[in-house]
């Protein structure tokens, strides 16, 4: 019926396996010939570099999952190169293949030590290395699945699903975060706790889909509204909270207020015209964010109360 949330789809359009591309680190032109040769057989694009230094800078700038990787080389050699991706906390955590003429069992041993994932002599045919670059293909194929997918989790167990804001514990954890940062800079925070009124009423005239809705025009427009450094989650239901960081208590009544007459003039298309949408605030500042998260959640709670009590579509402090 209505469009999916802006959340949703930026998750369904995760990059996911993108095009290969193959990093080429040798000094000798025409191994890199033959090389770029091998790669584009195999149909990948290859990039070619002739020392570590740029090698790094390459993986730095996540050009590429698989390395082809020469041990001797001018200056920084393979070795170094490999151990140095491995330090590195670059989120671009590549295949490394070290193609080397040496190939004693010490030498391929030194090099697996160092953190590649196989090691190829110089001597192999061009089969056998093909099959390799394969193999290194697919595990950084399904290295990449794993780290999008990962991503995926770490956004959805923070996340509300309707309205694509923070959810309960992600927010609460936000506000003990800001809490101490606050404490530690000196500064105050605010909270705002904001109700929907009769919300219930919503549900009932026009349906529940149409309730959905209203959360979800209600969130964007919370986040429109505040700063990028506010956190905004939904506490449960039709209740919201929004973390000020460094922010007394006049600017934060001053934001209260500025979203709830926003809100009067909330559009759900031309569906609810008649129905006016309007939330409750109740607010609440620490200063020097001394408050524990718990007593500022029940403070800014009870004056939420006691906006509703007055007649709702109104921002009370807390006393
Ligand atoms: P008040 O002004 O006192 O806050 O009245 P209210 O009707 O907003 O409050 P009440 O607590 O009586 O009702 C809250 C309603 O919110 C009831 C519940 O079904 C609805 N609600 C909670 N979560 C959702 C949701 O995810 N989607 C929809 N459509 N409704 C929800
Ligand atoms: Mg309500
Ligand atoms: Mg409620």
């Amino acid at each position: 019926m209505f469009p999916l949330p802006d959340h949703l789809i930026l998750l369904m359009i995760l990059p996911i396996g993108d095009r290969m591309k193959i990093l080429i680190v040798d000094d000798d032109p025409i191994n890199r010939k033959i090389l770029s040769q091998v790669v584009s057989d195999l149909g990948y694009e290859s990039i070619t570099v002739n020392n570590g230094a740029d090698a790094l800078e390459s993986i730095k700038q996540k050009e590429c999952s698989v390395v082809l990787l020469d041990w001797m080389m001018p200056g920084m050699d393979g070795i170094e190169v490999c151990r140095k991706i491995r330090m590195s906390d670059s989120e671009n955590i590549c295949y490394i293949i070290i193609n080397s003429a040496r190939i004693g069992s010490d030498d391929i041993s030194r090099a697996l030590k160092a953190g590649a994932n196989d090691y190829i002599s110089k001597k192999t045919d061009l089969i056998e290395l093909k099959a390799r670059i394969g193999v290194g293909v697919r595990t950084a194929q399904l290295e990449k699945k794993l780290i999008d997918l990962n991503n995926c989790l770490k956004y959805l167990v923070r996340t509300d699903s309707l309205t694509g804001l923070l959810n309960h514990a992600a927010i609460l954890k936000e506000l003990s975060m800001e809490l101490d940062r606050g404490r530690r800079d000196a500064t105050s925070t605010s909270i705002l706790m904001l109700d929907l009124d009769r919300f219930k009423t919503v549900n009932d005239t026009c349906g529940h889909q149409i309730g959905d809705e209203v959360l979800i025009r209600f969130s964007n427009l919370l986040t429109q509204s505040c700063r990028s450094f506010d956190r905004i989650g939904r506490y449960g239901g039709e209740e919201f909270l929004i973390v000020l960081p460094r922010t007394d208590d006049k600017d934060c009544l001053a934001i209260g207020n500025r979203i709830r007459t926003q809100t009067e003039t909330l559009q759900i298309d031309n569906v609810i015209n008649s129905m006016s949408i309007t939330c409750s605030i109740g607010c609440c500042t620490t200063i020097n964010s001394e408050k524990h998260s718990f007593s500022l959640i029940a403070a800014a709670d009870s004056a939420l109360f006691r906006a509703k009590k007055a007649g709702r579509n109104l921002v009370m402090s807390c006393k």
